[in-house]
C-alpha cells in the first residue's frame, strides 16, 4: 500500500488558547528537522487544527516513521490514503479497495468513521457512514460491524481530498522542544547524562550541554565519543551547542591544594559553577545531570546536597529514582548505549580518590576549597574564555 500522507496526533492536555499555536508550531517545526534526512520530499503543515505530512513523490516509508518516532509532541501517527473526491459510488470501491489491501484476513470487526469538513459534499456523515459500512459488508462477508470496541476504525474525512486511514503508529508522547524554554545538560561520556538529556527534552525543554575533559590525560577520542552522544541526543532534542571546557588546570590545582578524598566532590562543584556560568548567558533555565541517588560516592543524598549547594538555577535530575538497569534500559531504547559503553577515559577517574568521602560535609568542603582562593578565580576565566563551542545535529 502507499501512503501519501501522515496524520499526526497529538495530546491536547493543556494547549488550549494561544498555547496551542505555539505548541502546534514547534511541532512543525520538529517534524521538519526530523526529516530533513530522510529520503523523500516532505510537506509539513497545520490545517483545520490538525498537523499532516503530505509526502510528494517517492519517499523512504520506514525511515519517515522511524524519524516521526523520535519527535515529542506526537501521540500517534497514522499513514493517509489520498484520493481525489468523488461521489459516492466511487468512493465506496476506494474504501472497499483500502479495506481490503490493509486487512486481507477480512475477519475484523470494524467501524467506518466518516467526516465531512467539506460541506459541499451532498450527503452527511451518517449517510456516509451508513453507506461505506454496508459497502464493505458486503465486499468482504466476514467481517463485523461493531460500532463499541471495533478491532478497526476506519476514518474517512472529506476535505479537499479523501483521506482515509485506519492505523495508529504509537509516538513517542511528550511535548515538542521549544515549548518549555531551555536547559543546560552536563554531558559525560556515560550511560547517564544523556538519558537524562533525552528525558528533559521529552518535556519539550531545548538542551544546550557542557562538557569537562582534561587533555592531555583524557584524548581526543573520548571528546569525539562526546560529540557522537550529543549528535544521538539531538535526533530528539533538535540542535544542541555544545560547550568543551578544558578542565586539566583546575583538577590539577584540587589535586594540590585540596584533601584527597574530596576530590570528587570540589570537581562537581566547579562543575556546576562553570556549567551554571554558560547556563546563564544563553538563558538557560535549569541545570540537567544524570544523577542516581546512592549510585556511587559522589551521588550519596549528602554528595548530591554539597553539589547543589554551589547552584542557584534549579538542578534537574530526571534519573534520581532509576536503577541503573532502568537507565541502561533507556540508552538501549534510544540507541545512545553502544557509544556509551566505548572504553574512554573520563576526567573524572583520572583524579580519584582511593577512598572518597560518602558523606561530606558542606562546611567543610567550602573550607577546603578556600585553598583555591589565590588562583580559582583566573583558571576558571580561563577555562570559560577557552572554552570550545560545537553546535551539534543530527
Ligand atoms: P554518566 O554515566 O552520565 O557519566 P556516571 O554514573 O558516570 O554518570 P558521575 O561520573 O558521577 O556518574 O557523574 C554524575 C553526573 O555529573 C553525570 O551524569 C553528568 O551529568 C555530570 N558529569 C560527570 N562528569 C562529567 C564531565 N566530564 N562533563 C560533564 N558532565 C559531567
Ligand atoms: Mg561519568
Amino acid at each position: 500500500m502507499t501512503f501519501h500522507s501522515f496524520l499526526i496526533k497529538y495530546g491536547e492536555i493543556g494547549i488550549k488558547g494561544k498555547n496551542r499555536y505555539l505548541f502546534e508550531d514547534a511541532l512543525v517545526r520538529q517534524i521538519r528537522y526530523a526529516l530533513k534526512n530522510v529520503d523523500g520530499e516532505f510537506l509539513v503543515h497545520k490545517c483545520h487544527g490538525r498537523v499532516y505530512v503530505d509526502c510528494e513523490g517517492e519517499y523512504d516509508y520506514e525511515e519517515t516513521i522511524e524519524s516521526l518516532k523520535r519527535v515529542f509532541g506526537i501521540v500517534g501517527i497514522c499513514p493517509v490514503v489520498r484520493k481525489p473526491v468523488k461521489e459516492l459510488g466511487e468512493l465506496k470501491k476506494d474504501v472497499v479497495s483500502y479495506v481490503g489491501e490493509m486487512y486481507p484476513e477480512g475477519n475484523q470487526t470494524f467501524k467506518v468513521e466518516a467526516r465531512r469538513a467539506n460541506k459541499r459534499y451532498p450527503m452527511n456523515s451518517m449517510e456516509i457512514n451508513c453507506e461505506l459500512g454496508e459497502a464493505v459488508l458486503d465486499a468482504y462477508p466476514q467481517m463485523k460491524v461493531d460500532v463499541h470496541t471495533p478491532d478497526v476504525r476506519v476514518n474517512v474525512e472529506i476535505r479537499e481530498e479523501t483521506y482515509i486511514y485506519s492505523k495508529i503508529i504509537p509516538g513517542p508522547g511528550g511535548m515538542p522542544v521549544g515549548t518549555n524554554g531551555s536547559a543546560m545538560l552536563l554531558l559525560s561520556g556515560g550511560i547517564d547524562s544523556p538519558v537524562a538529556g533525552y528525558m528533559i527534552a521529552k518535556r519539550g525543554v531545548e538542551i544546550e550541554a557542557t562538557y569537562f575533559h582534561a587533555p592531555p590525560y583524557t584524548s581526543e577520542r573520548a571528546k569525539e565519543k562526546v560529540v557522537d552522544l550529543a549528535r544521538l541526543v539531538s535526533a530528539y532534542a533538535g540542535p544542541i551547542k555544545l560547550h568543551v571546557v578544558n578542565f586539566t588546570d583546575i583538577q590539577l590545582a584540587i589535586y594540590e591544594k585540596c584533601p584527597h578524598d574530596e576530590l570528587t566532590i570540589i570537581m562537581r562543584r566547579y562543575m556546576m559553577r562553570i556549567a551554571e556560568h554558560f547556563a546563564k548567558e544563553d538563558g538557560c533555565l535549569g541545570l540537567i545531570t544524570g544523577e542516581s541517588i546512592g549510585q556511587v560516592a559522589s551521588q550519596t543524598m549528602q554528595s548530591l546536597a554539597a553539589t547543589n549547594a554551589v547552584c542557584t538555577l534549579p538542578v534537574y535530575r530526571p534519573l534520581i529514582g532509576f536503577d541503573k538497569r532502568e537507565i541502561v534500559e533507556i540508552s538501549e531504547k534510544i540507541d545512545t548505549y553502544e557509544t556509551s559503553i566505548q572504553p574512554f577515559e573520563d576526567c573524572c577517574t583520572i583524579f580519584v580518590a582511593k577512598h572518597p568521602v560518602t558523606k561530606p560535609d558542606v562546611g567543610r568542603i567550602e573550607k577546603s576549597e578556600l585553598n583555591l582562593t589565590e588562583v580559582i578565580g583566573d583558571l576558571m576565566k580561563t577555562a570559560i574564555e577557552t572554552a570550545e563551542v560545537i553546535r551539534v545535529e543530527a
